[in-house]
């Protein structure tokens, strides 16, 4: 197995000093401080769990004997994936967005689970679930491409319509470049089937402050502004610094169901 991150585990985390703690349990409200005075931060501040949720949430990431958490299936088509049993979140983005990375620092404290990464071009794009416990399932869907093959455009696109137990879907934007035309595709087709989905702003320990901060606010503009099906906050991740993470495993387990309550901090 992998050694995990330093910073994988709250419990590491809260001996940080609360500044470095802040930006990495919620870096969004990090960046807070160096917007202008009377900017409107409301949608900063809609999922903001306090430690226990958050320490709820880490329990069902970690693994032990009698919760498994386990690679289950790949699937190139619909009737191959698995009975839809549970609630289930799937991510998906551009290829080279950081979802393997990010997917792999998620399960962290799961040491066991492999994440496949099929990166040989050529190679069969296939979806990639995972089980953890009798909880939830998560899909990493095949990163889409300028010119991704329509059989793989079918295949997404099915999963999406047509997968009754997907509770969110996960959007993976590179937070160094912003929003890119493959992703306002992505965009336009969640819009279109008209279900839930949220925004990953990933790499951010790449990004400098400045770089961050607009493209923080122009694609949460974009959202208010253009998007239906899209939650108004946007999560920053770095699966380098584990930036985010813990807040991302809180929001998965609250849209599958599994935090009744989320008290704020
Ligand atoms: P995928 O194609 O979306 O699965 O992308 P990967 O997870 O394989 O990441 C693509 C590249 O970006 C790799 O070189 C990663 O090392 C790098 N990367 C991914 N996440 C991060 C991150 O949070 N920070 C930094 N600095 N690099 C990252």
């Amino acid at each position: 197995g992998r050694a995990p991150l330093p910073l994988a585990a709250l419990s590491q985390v809260l001996r940080l000093e609360r500044s470095r703690r802040t930006g990495i349990v919620f870096p969004l409200q990090k960046l807070e401080r160096y917007l202008a005075p009377g900017t409107d931060t409301a949608r900063f501040r809609l999922f903001q769990p306090g430690l226990a949720a958050l320490q709820r949430a880490e329990a069902l990431f970690r693994s032990d004997r009698g919760h498994p958490i386990d690679y289950v299936s790949s699937a190139v088509r619909m009737d191959h994936a698995p009975p839809p049993a549970l609630p289930e979140v799937c991510f998906i983005g551009r290829s080279n967005v950081g979802k393997s990375s990010l997917i792999r620092a998620l399960f962290s404290l799961a040491p066991e689970v492999e994440v496949r990464v099929s990166k040989t071009p050529g190679h069969t794009k296939k979806m990639n679930f995972f089980k953890v416990g009798k909880y939830f399932t998560l899909v990493d869907m095949p990163g889409y491409g300028y010119r991704a093959p329509q059989d793989f455009v079918e295949m997404v696109e099915a999963y999406l319509q047509e997968r009754r137990n997907l509770k969110r879907t996960f959007l993976l934007v590179d937070g160094v470049v912003g929003l890119q035309k493959t992703d306002h595709i992505a965009v336009e087709m969640l819009e279109e089937f008209g279900i839930p989905y949220v925004m990953v702003l990933t790499k951010i320990d790449r990004a400098s402050r400045g770089v961050l901060l607009k493209n923080v606010l122009e694609i949460q503009e974009f959202i208010k502004e253009n998007t239906q099906g899209c939650f108004p906050q946007l999560f920053l991740v770095s699966s380098v610094e584990f930036s985010g993470v813990h807040l991302l495993r809180c929001f998965v387990a609250h849209v599958t169901g599994n935090l009744p309550t989320v008290e704020a901090s």
